[in-house]
């Protein structure tokens, strides 16, 4: 049998840490497949898309700015549907789905970390409301989360979200947050602030209750400024590379047909090279 390939998309892609991922994977199940980098530009990706099977590949990875296209010319899943963007692609047969698999990498890293967050009293508080925040609230109704605030600078995509998931959402601004943050029992930080590079997040904690949990999508530096007040508050943590890392499972399986394991000895491989 030939070897089994699958490949990330992305335009630029050389900073993806998929490929260190999925390669980890494959030697430690020693397969006889490869997973690739594919630098491609949004004008040709339809055609290398639609080419998909004809340059070797049984699936893909799909990043920054094909993520909606990737969408449109697939088979999407529900969640792929509900959150309007597919990053993982695979052939099935004929046909080509697509699923977002941000949504199992979020609530799957929560479970890793905090195990039982969900039955916490408290009201979900989820700051942005760009692309990552659609599969985090979506992953959060998954869960049976019943009331789920967003707040975002331009409130116009807070209120985007309510019309797209309905009225569990709760869009509202930013000067809300001291009353929110006290009834909040999960804080996550779907906004680019806190990056490297990125303006501070700098909001307070000091009125969140003591059973809240804290999570960060942002996850150069791997310990935010914001997990950091939250640890040194004492209250339960999950950081952004457990979700980055739980998100490359659910593809390696489909392509690969092997269900992979987030261990220490991958996340430390991968924290290396984000620290180097
Ligand atoms: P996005 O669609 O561009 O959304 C960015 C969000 O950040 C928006 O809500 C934006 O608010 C807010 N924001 C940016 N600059 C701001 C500022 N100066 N003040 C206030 N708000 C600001 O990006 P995304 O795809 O959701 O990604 C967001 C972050 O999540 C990135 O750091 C990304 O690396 C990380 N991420 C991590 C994972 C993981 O697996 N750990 C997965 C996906 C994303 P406006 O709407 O007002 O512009």
């Amino acid at each position: 049998m030939s070897t089994r390939a699958a490949c990330v998309v992305g335009w630029p892609i050389k900073h993806s840490r998929s490929p260190l991922i999925h390669g980890f994977w494959i030697r430690k199940h020693g397969l006889d497949a490869d997973y690739r980098r594919e630098a491609v530009e949004p004008e040709a990706f339809a055609d290398f898309i639609r080419n998909l099977p004809a340059r070797g590949y049984v699936g893909a990875n799909i990043t920054i700015p094909h993520k909606e296209m990737a969408l449109e010319l697939s088979e999407p899943d529900d969640r792929a549907r509900a959150v309007g963007a597919a990053n993982t692609l695979w052939l099935d047969g004929g046909r080509l789905r697509s699923t977002n698999t941000d949504v199992e990498g979020f609530t799957a890293n929560l479970d890793d970390a905090v195990p039982g967050w969900a039955a916490r009293p408290g009201e979900a508080l989820v700051l942005g409301a760009g692309g990552s925040a659609r599969a985090v609230v979506y992953g959060l109704i998954e869960r049976g989360i019943g009331t789920i605030n967003v707040v975002n600078r331009t409130i116009d995509r807070a209120n985007e979200l309510q019309r797209r998931f309905g009225t569990v959402v709760r869009p509202a601004e930013w000067d809300a947050l001291p009353n929110l943050l006290s009834n909040a029992g999960l804080l996550v930080n779907t906004t680019s602030l806190g990056m490297t590079g990125q303006p501070p997040l700098g909001i307070d904690l000091k009125s969140l209750p003591v059973h809240a949990v804290v999570t960060d999508l942002v996850y150069a530096p791997l310990k935010t400024s914001l997990l950091a007040a939250a640890e040194a508050r004492g209250l339960a943590i999950a950081d952004g590379l457990g979700m980055l890392l739980h998100q490359a499972v659910r593809g390696f399986e489909l392509w690969f047909g092997v269900r992979p394991q987030v261990t220490a000895e991958l996340r430390k491989l991968v924290e290396n090279d984000l620290t180097k």
